[in-house]
C-alpha cells in the first residue's frame, strides 16, 4: 500500500495531513517519537500524527520533571469512541507522571452551542464517568468545570486584556453579530490552556484534533505576550549604548517585526535565538545576517520563541553560556551583526542576574499540542455525534454497538474472489480503524496481523466485521461495568452536577 491514508506502522506523514504541516507549521509526530518514554499505541500507530512543540513535554516526562496535560470536553452529546482518543491521551500522560487536567467546557457549550444548563449537566456527568472508567485518577489529577472555577475566570479576564476583537475576528470569523459571551468563552478557553501553569510554568500539552489548532496558536501567542509584558518591567535598568541598540534592533527586526520596544528584551530574544541554534548547523562562511536567518528558517526555528522561563537560573545560565560561546567561539558567524554581544563576563552575569529576578508575573511557557486523526464514520464520511449510525457512543447498548459494526462500510472488494486476489483496502476501511484505534488495545501484533491479512487477501470482510463487532460488544460491556463501579469516585469529585 503506497498511497496510504492510514499506515499504522510507518510514517505518519500522510498526504491528507500534509497541508497541516506545510501551511500551519504543525510538525510530524514521528520526529519526536523517539524521545517519548513508553509511547502510547496511538502514538506508535500514527493515530497521533502531529504536534506543536511537544519536545519539551517529552523531555520532562523522560527526566521526571514537572509537566502537565489538559484537555476539555464540550458536553453537547454522549461521549463516543472518538472522544475516547482524548481520554486515553490524558490518562496516558497522567500515568507517565504529568499533572492531568480535564475540564468541562460548559461556558463554551452554553455560549457557542446554545445548550441548556440541564443538558450540559447530564452530558458532563457521562463524560466524567467514562474518563474515570478508562483510568483517570481523580486524586492525582484535576477535574473542573469552567463556570465554577474562580481562578480560571480571573485568568481569562487578564488574558482578555491581551487580545482584541480584530484578532478574534481574524481567527474565528467573529463579526458584528457575535455575542459577547461567545468571545468570553474564547478567552476562558485560553485560560483553560494556560491554567496548569498558574502556579508554576511547566511544559504542558493539549491533546486535540487538528481543527482545534487555532486555539492552540492563540494561546501560545497570549502566553508570550503575558510573559514579555511582565518581564519587560524587570529590565528597565539594563541600558544599551546607542550603537548597540541599533545593531540589536537591526538583528531583531530581521528576525521578526518588532512587537516589543524594550531594547533589552530584543537582546534577550537574540540571545535565545543563539541558544536554540547549534552553531554547528550554521556554515562558517555564512557570515551575513541573511544567510543566518535562512538557516534558522530552514531549521524550522522560531528564533524569538524562548523555551525557558526567565527566572529559571539554570536555563538562564545555559543561555548565556551559549551566548558567550557564540561570541568567543571559533565560528564567528555573527560577528558582523552581533558585536553588541561583546559583553564581558561580568556584564553577562549582571544581565543574567537581572533576568533571574522573579518578575512576579506569569512565566507561561507556550503550551504544546498533539494532534490525532479523526475517526472515519462507520457509514463512511466523518464520524459525527449527530448521526448515530456513524459513531459508537460509549453509552450504546453493547448489542447496538455490535450491530453498528456489522452494518459498517468496509474497504472490501466487490466479491470475495476479488478480495482474495487483490486484498482489501484496510487504509480506507472504518472497520480497520476500529482495530487500530481501539479494539487492538496495546497489542500491536494483533493490529498488524489484521492489516496484513486484509491487504494480503487472507481476510474477508464478513468474518473481519464479526470479530470486530464481538470485540466492540465486549469493550462496551466492560466499559459500562467500569462506569458503574466509578460512580462512587464521581461523588468525591469536586464538581457541581445537578442530577
Ligand atoms: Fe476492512 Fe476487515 Fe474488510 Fe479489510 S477485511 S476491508 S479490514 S472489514
Amino acid at each position: 500500500a503506497d498511497d496510504v491514508a492510514l499506515d499504522p506502522w510507518g510514517s505518519s506523514s500522510v498526504s491528507d495531513y500534509r497541508k497541516l504541516f506545510e501551511e500551519f507549521g504543525i510538525e510530524e509526530f514521528d520526529e519526536v517519537l523517539e524521545h517519548v518514554p513508553n509511547p502510547h499505541y496511538l502514538m506508535r500507530r500514527g493515530v497521533i500524527f502531529g504536534h506543536r512543540d511537544y519536545r519539551p513535554v517529552a523531555e520532562a516526562l523522560q527526566n521526571d520533571e514537572p509537566a502537565a496535560v489538559l484537555s476539555g470536553f464540550m458536553p453537547t452529546g454522549d461521549p463516543h469512541i472518538g472522544h475516547k482518543l482524548v481520554f486515553d491521551e490524558i490518562i496516558w500522560h497522567q500515568q507517565q507522571g504529568a499533572d492531568a487536567y480535564a475540564l468541562i467546557a460548559d461556558l463554551e457549550a452554553n455560549s457557542a452551542r446554545g445548550m441548556s444548563w440541564e443538558e450540559i449537566d447530564e452530558h458532563a456527568r457521562d463524560y466524567l464517568l467514562s474518563l474515570l472508567a478508562l483510568g483517570f485518577d481523580p486524586e492525582e489529577g484535576t477535574l473542573y468545570r469552567q463556570s465554577e472555577n474562580r481562578e480560571l475566570q480571573d485568568l481569562a479576564f487578564e488574558l482578555g486584556a491581551e487580545a482584541n476583537f480584530s484578532e478574534l475576528q481574524a481567527i474565528y470569523g467573529f463579526d458584528g453579530e457575535t455575542d459577547v459571551s461567545h468571545m468570553q468563552s474564547v478567552v476562558t478557553q485560553m485560560a483553560d490552556i494556560l491554567y496548569p501553569q498558574l502556579e508554576e510554568p511547566k511544559p504542558t500539552v493539549i491533546p486535540v484534533g487538528p481543527d482545534q489548532d487555532p486555539h492552540v496558536r492563540l494561546a501560545r501567542d497570549l502566553a508570550e505576550r503575558m510573559r514579555f509584558f511582565k518581564v519587560s518591567e524587570a529590565y528597565a535598568s539594563f541600558e544599551l549604548e546607542p550603537d548597540e541598540r541599533d545593531l540589536v534592533a537591526d538583528f531583531y527586526e530581521r528576525l521578526e517585526p518588532a512587537e516589543f520596544d524594550d531594547d533589552t528584551l530584543r537582546c534577550v530574544h537574540v540571545a535565545e535565538a543563539v541558544e536554540e541554534t547549534p552553531l554547528s548547523d550554521l556554515e562558517a562562511d555564512a557570515d551575513t545576517l541573511s544567510s543566518v536567518l535562512t538557516k534558522l528558517n530552514e531549521a524550522g526555528m522560531e528564533p524569538i520563541r524562548p523555551r525557558t522561563r526567565f527566572s529559571d537560573r539554570r536555563a538562564t545560565d545555559e543561555a548565556f553560556d551559549a551566548l558567550i560561546d557564540a561570541i568567543d567561539g571559533e565560528k564567528r558567524v555573527y560577528e558582523n551583526h552581533v558585536d553588541v554581544f561583546d559583553l564581558d563576563l561580568a556584564e553577562a552575569e549582571e544581565l543574567a542576574r537581572q533576568i533571574e529576578v522573579d518578575t512576579g508575573g506569569y512565566g507561561f511557557q507556550p503550551p504544546s499540542s498533539i494532534y490525532h486523526r479523526f475517526m472515519t464514520g462507520l457509514t463512511g464520511g466523518k464520524m459525527s455525534s449527530s448521526i448515530p449510525a456513524s459513531h459508537i457512543s460509549l453509552l450504546d447498548d453493547p448489542e447496538d454497538g455490535y450491530n453498528k459494526v456489522k452494518a459498517a462500510t468496509t474497504g472490501g472488494r466487490e466479491t470475495a474472489e476479488e478480495q482474495r486476489e487483490k486484498g482489501g483496502k484496510a487504509d480506507e476501511c472504518p472497520v480497520y480503524e476500529l482495530y487500530a484505534y481501539l479494539l487492538s488495545g496495546d497489542d500491536d501484533e494483533f493490529a498488524k496481523r489484521v492489516y496484513d491479512e486484509c491487504v494480503g487477501g487472507e481476510r474477508l470482510c464478513g468474518d473481519c466485521k464479526e470479530q470486530a463487532a464481538q470485540l466492540m460488544r465486549e469493550f462496551l460491556e466492560e466499559h459500562q461495568e467500569k462506569r458503574a463501579e466509578v460512580e462512587e469516585l464521581l461523588e468525591d469529585v469536586d464538581i457541581e452536577l445537578e442530577s
